[in-house]
């Protein structure tokens, strides 16, 4: 049998899992004896076996800990505009598993949703943590608060219909990359204009007009998955 997956923050020789995670393993009935690769989030994983389960927690014996490298070659931070809360799971799930190492949330002139609730912040970060443990990576991408779209920083690229360079033209993978996509209304033309000042490159996603989650993930894919990372 597969070894259970599970996330813990600490790779020592003996862990205590708790909480979610041991909530998890309870569903999947884990038992004494039993073999659980845990990962730390960070890019490390470690092998081990349950010695111990009790009602509140469960354990684990682990092997030293070795990187399992399934990152792309730069640090790729894909920046959105605030979207309803669950497109934008659908995203932060989607994106976790096309290999993307931070997202940034976005404040933009025509996003639908203004702010985001501590709550509902925590529950995306745990939809990474859920889906990370599913493709089996062992780096959960951080999920940023949002910053208005004037104060993003670093080199790369922004989605936008009217363009007709494509995001493997426009990538550079010597340096860390920003990929910026945006709400359901579009960014305005100041915001195009401020992005270019700053260096990031328009590019197409095609010629039809994507919904804005669809757009986030074609450019995530465009970059990854298309080119095997
Ligand atoms: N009317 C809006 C406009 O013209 O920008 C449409 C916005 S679209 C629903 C939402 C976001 O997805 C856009 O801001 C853009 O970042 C991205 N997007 C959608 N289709 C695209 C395409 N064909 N090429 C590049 N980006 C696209």
């Amino acid at each position: 049998m597969r070894p259970h997956r599970t996330y813990h923050p600490s790779l020592e020789p003996i862990i205590q899992i708790s909480n979610l995670e041991a909530a998890h393993l309870r569903v999947l009935r884990a038992k004494i004896g039993d073999q659980v690769t845990v990962f730390n989030g960070l890019g490390l994983e470690a092998l081990g076996q349950i010695l111990e389960v009790t009602e509140t927690y469960y354990t684990v014996q682990l092997e030293p800990a070795k990187t399992s490298h399934k990152e792309p070659p730069q640090h790729l931070t894909l920046a959105i505009a605030l979207l309803k809360a669950d497109k934008l799971s659908d995203v932060v799930r989607s994106a976790t598993e096309l290999g993307v190492s931070s997202i940034q949330l976005l404040l933009t002139q025509h996003s639908e949703v203004r702010e985001i609730g501590s709550q509902k912040l925590e529950r995306l970060r745990r939809i990474a943590t859920e889906a990370a443990k599913q493709c089996q990576r062992n780096q959960i991408p951080d999920i940023l608060e949002p910053v208005p779209l004037s104060s993003l920083s670093g080199a790369g690229m922004v989605a936008h219909p009217n363009s007709s360079l494509r995001p493997q033209e426009a990538v550079n993978w010597d340096v860390p990359i920003t990929v910026v996509s945006g709400p359901e209304g579009g960014f305005s033309n100041a915001e195009i204009a401020l992005l270019e000042q700053k260096g990031f490159l328009r590019v197409s996603l095609g010629q039809r007009i994507l919904r804005a989650e669809t757009a986030a993930l074609a450019l995530v894919a465009s970059l990854t998955a298309a080119e095997g990372y």
